[in-house]
């Protein structure tokens, strides 16, 4: 068995496979950088390559090392909402059922959220009449009163970090954590690694697959040397720019025509709120309050769906005198899934991205800066910036789509078990596979999909 990419999808895949009795390879391009080597921030985790997005030569936030996006993840694990896997009496009048359907129900999900969350020790997300004490940042107690005294219900994110070993880093997340408090993939990776079959490869970049041959070519990033590994099963999850990448590299032949479409990740909307008393956000982790109460609409953004809105730290660059009297805000807009939005690849085979938000996305967008201003002044911000998710084509950490699974080959690249249609051992387990972006961070979908696919591999395989 061949695991190409360890990130949310390959790591957790990695992990329950070798568990379950498999000799599993795992291949990732980055390095693997264990707990307490990580020099905070100069050390960041993200890919420094540039890609050309509509045209212009970008950086983006993306993972590159072992363990992938959840190295440098905001560790918020979130379940979505049962609709979002039916989000037909929102989508239906702008895109036919084909395109924003699931093939998989929240219900045959659930036990694989259940099974990802005791894995990294957290519970779903529920508003809290009260916050438990001693376990967020006054700020955050205070917008909880001032949101409750409003009618708004909120509560503490479901945070896949120790907190008996946090730093509070101010600025967390966007960089590998110092100490290993943030919860990623890489430490089910190492686990696995200590007591079962696997074997990782790290600095290897996968050029080419090949399905009639179960092979695919590597390069060693140093050396430039290549080589081919060869397996009865193929598992390939390099995230949502890079896989589809991989198989137009590839030469795949795809009847369906989406290869690299629809993509997506999220039309946020940030805000930030001036306070006259400090907020702290410039000196500890204020990153831990969230609000569903919004999640598919309210009457003041005419009930059209989002998802979920939760606090964020305050930039880096900002001086401290600012950050301690700022807090930031981002609500979760769901964008929809656009075969214009996609991945093609240039002449050496990288990624090319082509991207512009739906006029229906940009208006949920300025929706929700509205409301994130609302509740910002609601908590005594006296004074409040927005920024709607078309001022920023680089954040594109909560990529997904471009592969989408689905029932019919006419219309979805993969099968309901994340295999190209009409293959057997080859499957995509990351976050490709989603047809439409939830309205909540995609890392939790990603590893429970990972899951449910594994556990049919084991089941059909028969370990
Ligand atoms: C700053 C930041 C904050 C985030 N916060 C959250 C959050 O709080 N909650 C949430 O749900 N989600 C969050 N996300 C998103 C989450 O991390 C991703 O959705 C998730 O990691 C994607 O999983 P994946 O398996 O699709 O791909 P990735 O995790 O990106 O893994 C792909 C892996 O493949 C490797 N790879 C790519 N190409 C090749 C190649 N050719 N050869 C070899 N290896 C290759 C990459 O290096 C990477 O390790 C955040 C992302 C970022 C960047
Ligand atoms: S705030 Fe905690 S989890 Fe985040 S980087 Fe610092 S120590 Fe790690």
């Amino acid at each position: 068995m061949i695991i190409l990419g360890s990130g949310a999808g390959g790591g957790v895949a990695a992990y329950q496979l070798a568990s379950r009795g498999w000799k599993v390879l795992l291949i990732e391009r980055g390095s693997f950088v264990k707990d307490g080597h990580a020099s905070h921030p100069i050390s960041s985790g993200l890919d420094q390559q540039s890609y050309l997005v509509n045209g212009r030569h970008r950086k983006l936030t993306v993972g590159y090392g072992l363990g992938g996006g959840t190295e440098v993840y905001g560790a918020v694990l979130m379940r979505p909402h049962e609709v979002d896997f039916a989000p037909g009496q929102h989508y239906s009048n702008l895109f036919p059922k084909a395109e924003w359907d699931w093939p998989v129900s929240f219900a045959e999900m659930r036990p694989y959220y259940e099974q990802v969350e005791n894995l990294f020790g957290i519970t779903p997300f529920q508003a809290q009449n009260e916050l438990p004490a001693g376990q967020t940042a006054p700020i955050n107690e205070h917008l909880h009163q001032a949101w409750k005294r409003n009618h708004i219900a909120s509560g503490i994110l479901p945070l896949a970090i120790q907190r008996n070993s946090c730093l509070e880093c101010e600025d967390c997340p966007g960089f590998l954590c110092p100490n290993g408090s943030r919860l990623g993939v890489r430490h089910l990776i190492e686990r696995a690694m200590r007591s079962h079959d696997l074997e990782v490869w790290s600095g290897f970049h996968v050029l080419q697959i090949n399905k009639n041959r179960g092979e695919a070519l590597l390069e060693n990033v140093r050396t430039r040397e290549q080589k081919t590994v060869k397996a009865s099963i193929i598992v390939v999850s390099l995230g949502a720019m890079q896989s589809p990448a991989l198989f137009l590299r590839s030469e795949w032949e795809d009847s369906s025509g989406l290869l690299g479409r629809r993509y997506m990740y999220h039309a946020g909307g940030v805000a930030a709120g001036c306070f006259i008393n400090q907020t702290q956000a410039g000196e500890r982790f204020v990153k831990q309050l969230g609000t569903d109460q919004f999640y598919l609409g309210s009457p003041q953004s005419n009930n059209e769906k989002w998802g979920v809105i939760q606090s964020l730290p305050t930039p880096r660059l900002l001086p401290s005198f600012i950050r301690n009297r700022t807090y930031l805000m981002m609500a979760t807009v769901e964008d929809i899934p656009q075969a214009d939005n996609r991945i093609t690849i240039d002449r050496k085979g990288n990624p090319v991205l082509h991207h512009r938000f739906h006029s229906f996305d940009l208006k949920r967008s300025k929706d929700a800066v509205r409301i994130l201003k609302g509740l910002l002044r609601m908590g005594g911000a006296v004074g409040t910036i927005g920024l709607t998710a078309d001022r920023n084509n680089t954040h594109i950490g909560h990529q997904v789509g471009t592969m989408c699974f689905g029932k019919n080959s006419k219309t979805s690249v993969l099968d309901p078990y994340c295999r190209p249609h009409g293959t057997e051992r080859m499957f995509v387990l990351d976050g490709s596979f989603m047809p439409t972006s939830l309205g909540v961070g995609p890392a939790l979908t990603i590893m429970a999909n990972a899951l449910r696919v594994t556990d049919w591999i084991c089941k059909q395989y028969g370990k």
